[in-house]
Formats: C-alpha cells, sequence, structure tokens
C-alpha cells in the first residue's frame, strides 16, 4: 500500500485495490471551506465509470479472502480502527468543521460516536448470531448462518461525513463484504480520512475502495453495476427514488429525507420542550434528516409556548465552527445556501415571522444562515411539506391531540418525530399512532444513538433498518443447512 496522503489533509485521491490514484483524466473538484469560499481546502479526484469499474474489481478480487477471513479477525481490524479514531478526534473533528462547516462540538460526538460504531461492530466478530431450531424430522439438525451479500456499495451524503459512512461500512465488514464507497463531493477529505484510517488499522488491500466524483456517474456505476450485490444509499429523496428504479437484481437500502414533527401538549414543560426544539431544528443549522422542522403546538399553551421558543432559540451562537460554543455554523455550500434562502422568503409569504433569519451577511463572507421561525403555517403549505434541510422552522397551532398526531402523520415522510408531555396516555398513543420510524418522548428528534435501528418510512426510508443488530440483516443473508448424519 502507498503512503497514506491524508495526513496532508488536502488531497482525497481514490482508493483502489489499496493504492491511492487521481482520477484517469485527472481532473479534481475543488473542496471549499464555506466558512471563507475563498479558501481552497484541498482536491478530489472527478472520477468517472472507468475508475468506479476497476474499484468493482479491486472488491471482488479481495471478497474470497475477506469473506474466509474468520469474524474475531475481522473485528479485531474494526476495533483498532476505533483506536485510531479516537486518537486523532481533534484533527478528525477539526477537518469536519472546515470540510463540513460542522461545529466542533457536535463533529468531536461525531468522532467519538465513528469509533463506538467500529468498536460495537468489531465485538460482533466474536457473535454474528446463528439460527438453529429443532428439525421435526428425527436425527435432522438445522443450522442457519450469516454469509455476506458480496461486494456492496455505499452512496453517502455530507452532512454526516464521518458517521454514516461508518454506520455502513462497518457492519458490512464484519459481515464479511467488500466495499466501493462513494461520498458525497462536499464529504470527500473525510471520507478519505476515514478509508485511511481502515487501511492503517490492517485492513487487506481491496476490502475497501473509495471513488470520488459526480452522483451521476460514479454513483450510477454502483447503482447498476451487477458485480455490486448489495447497495445502501443515504440521501435526499428525491435521488433515492430515482436510484431504487434503476437498481435492478440488488439488495437495496435507502435513508432519505425528512420534515419531522415535534408535537407539543398542554401539559409539557414548555421551557424544556423549547430547548429541545430549537436544538433539533437549529443545531448544525437544521441539515439534519432528523432535524425538527415542524412544532405541532396545541393551542391552549401556543403562544406561551412561541415566547419560550423565541427565548431558547436567541440564546443559539451562530458563527465559525471553529469555536466550541458555536451551535449553527455556516451551510455546506452555495448551492445549499441560495436553496435555503429561497425557502426561507416562501416560509415568510406563509406564516408569521417570529424570528426573521436569515443570511447573517455577504455570502463572500461564508455561507452563514441565522435560525428563522415561522409561526401560523398551514401544514399543507410548501414550508410545511417541502424539506428545506436548513434552519427553518414551521410553528403549525393544533386544535388538540388527536389533531396534532393528524397534523404529524400528514407529510409524505416518516423518519423521526417527537412529543413533550408528561401523559403517559399521549406518549403511548403517539408512540403507537406517529408513521415514523423513529419517536422521541421528550427528547431531541435528533442525535440519536448507534445501537439502536435507525431509518424512516414512507418516503424517507426503503430496504431495512441502518445502525444497531438491524444493519446485520442489511449486510447479510441467512444461508440454512439441514443434515441427516447417514
Ligand atoms: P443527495 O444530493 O441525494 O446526495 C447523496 C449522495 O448521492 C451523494 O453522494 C451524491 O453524489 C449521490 N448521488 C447524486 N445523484 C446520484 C445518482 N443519480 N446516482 C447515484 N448517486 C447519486 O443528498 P445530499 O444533499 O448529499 O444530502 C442531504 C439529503 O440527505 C437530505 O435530503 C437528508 O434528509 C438526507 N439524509 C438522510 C439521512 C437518513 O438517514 N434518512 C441521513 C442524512 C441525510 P454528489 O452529490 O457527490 O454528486
Amino acid at each position: 500500500m502507498e503512503e497514506n496522503v491524508i495526513e496532508s489533509q488536502t488531497e482525497a485521491l481514490n482508493f483502489i485495490g489499496g493504492e491511492w490514484v487521481p482520477a484517469d483524466s485527472g481532473e479534481t473538484s475543488e473542496v471549499v471551506n464555506p466558512s471563507n469560499p475563498s479558501e481552497i481546502l484541498g482536491t478530489t479526484p472527478r472520477s468517472d465509470r472507468a475508475e468506479t469499474e476497476r474499484a468493482i474489481e479491486a472488491a471482488t478480487k479481495a471478497l474470497p479472502d475477506w469473506k474466509a477471513t474468520l469474524p474475531a479477525s475481522r473485528g479485531a481490524i474494526l476495533m483498532e480502527a476505533a483506536n485510531i479514531i479516537e486518537s486523532r478526534e481533534d484533527e478528525l473533528a477539526t477537518l469536519m468543521a472546515r470540510e463540513a462547516g460542522k461545529p466542533m462540538k457536535e463533529a468531536r460526538m461525531e468522532v467519538g460516536r465513528a469509533a463506538s460504531i467500529f468498536r460495537y461492530y468489531g465485538s460482533e466478530g466474536w457473535r454474528l448470531d446463528g439460527i438453529n431450531p429443532p428439525s421435526a424430522r428425527p436425527g435432522v439438525t438445522h443450522a442457519s448462518m450469516r454469509e455476506p451479500l458480496g461486494v456492496v456499495g455505499l452512496i453517502t451524503p455530507w452532512n454526516f461525513p464521518l458517521a454514516i459512512p461508518s454506520w455502513k461500512m462497518a457492519p458490512a465488514l464484519i459481515c464479511g463484504n467488500t466495499i466501493v464507497i462513494k461520498p458525497a463531493a462536499n464529504a470527500s477529505l473525510n471520507a478519505a480520512a476515514l478509508v485511511g484510517i481502515l487501511s492503517e488499522a490492517g485492513l487487506p488491500d481491496g476490502v475497501v475502495n473509495m471513488v470520488t466524483g459526480p452522483g451521476s456517474t460514479v454513483g450510477d456505476a454502483l447503482v447498476t453495476d451487477p458485480r455490486v450485490k448489495g447497495l445502501s444509499f443515504t440521501g435526499s429523496t428525491a435521488t433515492g427514488l430515482g436510484i431504487q428504479e434503476r437498481a435492478i437484481g440488488k439488495k437495496v437500502q435507502l435513508e432519505m429525507g425528512g420534515k419531522n414533527p415535534f408535537v407539543v401538549m398542554e401539559d409539557a414543560d414548555l421551557a424544556d420542550a423549547a430547548a429541545k426544539i430549537s436544538f433539533s431544528a437549529f443545531g448544525f443549522a437544521g441539515e439534519k434528516c432528523t432535524a425538527a422542522s415542524r412544532a405541532i403546538v396545541v393551542e391552549e399553551v401556543y403562544d406561551e409556548f412561541i415566547g419560550e421558543l423565541k427565548s431558547a432559540t436567541e440564546a443559539i451562537k451562530v458563527g465559525d465552527p471553529m469555536d466550541e460554543d458555536v451551535a449553527v455554523g455556516p451551510v455546506v455550500n452555495k448551492d445549499q445556501y441560495e436553496s435555503i434562502l429561497a425557502a426561507l422568503e416562501t416560509a415568510k409569504g406563509e406564516g408569521r415571522v417570529v424570528i426573521e433569519g436569515g443570511a447573517t451577511g455577504s455570502e463572500d463572507e461564508g455561507y452563514f444562515i441565522a435560525p428563522a421561525i415561522i409561526a401560523d403555517v398551514d401544514n399543507r403549505s410548501e414550508t410545511a411539506q417541502e424539506e428545506i434541510f436548513g434552519p427553518v422552522l414551521a410553528v403549525i397551532k393544533a386544535r388538540d391531540f388527536d389533531h396534532a398526531v393528524e397534523l404529524a402523520n400528514d407529510t409524505r415522510y416518516g423518519l423521526t418525530a417527537g412529543i413533550a408531555t408528561k401523559s403517559l396516555r399521549y406518549a403511548y398513543e403517539f408512540m403507537a399512532r406517529s408513521e415514523t420510524g423513529l419517536v422521541n418522548v421528550n427528547l431531541p428528534t435528533a442525535g440519536l444513538e448507534f445501537q439502536v435501528p435507525f431509518g424512516g418510512n414512507k418516503e424517507s426510508g426503503v430496504g431495512g433498518r441502518e445502525q444497531g443488530p438491524a444493519a446485520l440483516d442489511f449486510y447479510s443473508a441467512w444461508k440454512t443447512v439441514s443434515v441427516m448424519p447417514l
């Protein structure tokens, strides 16, 4: 293996068969610092189908040996990766703050989470549960065991540049699959750092490969190549649903967008609810699939709650993501910046402005957008139905609990939902009636733990859960053997 070029943190070359290589064309894309768009942090190859096909070839070649490696030995490599990730917390968090604009406090938490994910799945090397129920026929024994799918393609977004690749790679690897990952352009330096760490931890050449370049070519090659047997995608619903149509003959998992509701009941601790909704809506500038984007508040406490929400939000510090006290840094790039500001203008026309938010300065000084709260929004409006993926929160009035549940479910998305209440009846009924994959009672909609199944329903998720033991089910297929000794 060649030297890990990522030490310089400025170049994310492709990683194919254990070697760091540029795109065939030599073309690169610039990685821009969203806090200061005139600063170019580095470059990443603008690859094409041919490089992706070579990476698939390398992963195919590495598969038999990796599949035959004892699960506990695979696990030991993942454990070592966890140790390295942890030992580089400062370096990795800084890279994330610079490349994705993620505030340092959340970036450090994400580094810790990535290490925990590798440790968690590393320990699965000693378990990888099987099933052996008794047979109905005398003398016959059954054994069902997990087999890897083969080569898996991973397509990842920019908003959790370490955690999402980690929670896809770690279960895929422990199950014995080999990988080709295509990270989002805005997360390439982070992804390359992670791939470098896996290699340093002892992963054999070809087991993990990375190719950067446009989704429409590099991503599409992973979606359509028949040698790729499993495909896990996280990104927008529009991209995901397009992938679903083209990924013929492979196991597919799609984690997509959200329009997450947070219901506030009349018996809630309003200050606590306001703090949790504000954190869920505006942390990392709302660029989380789990961000709360609709606060649905019963009319009895509507005005009082808006007062609490305003105070909680005004206390949020916007600014340089390297500042450990900042909760809202820049949004990730110019496209996001423009699309969020346009959505905010629409929102202002669809409700009452509680906090105006918006651009904090000129675009040349960084893509900073302060939190905005728009009240009296109709749940059928564009603001309440379309994912903005930025720091814009709609507040919607509900008559009572039943109306609040109806509004919460009135969306094509189904990722996560929250409720603030002290009533067990409200809490349990909401858990049962919410159409989301994740429900939080008196907890933020964002900030979930890695050891529980994660994923959405409706147009937020298709094809099985990520994280926790559920991820092993996606990255493996059961093989059942039945034996009659003669
Ligand atoms: P995106 O634009 O859909 O991109 C996601 C990935 O797909 C990127 O790597 C992208 O590559 C690639 N891609 C684009 N077009 C493709 C195509 N035709 N074929 C194959 N791959 C293609 O999403 P994003 O803007 O990066 O991320 C934000 C979205 O992700 C939001 O909607 C958010 O809700 C969602 N998200 C969901 C979850 C979840 O778990 N449910 C978690 C995090 C984020 P390039 O961009 O490099 O071209």
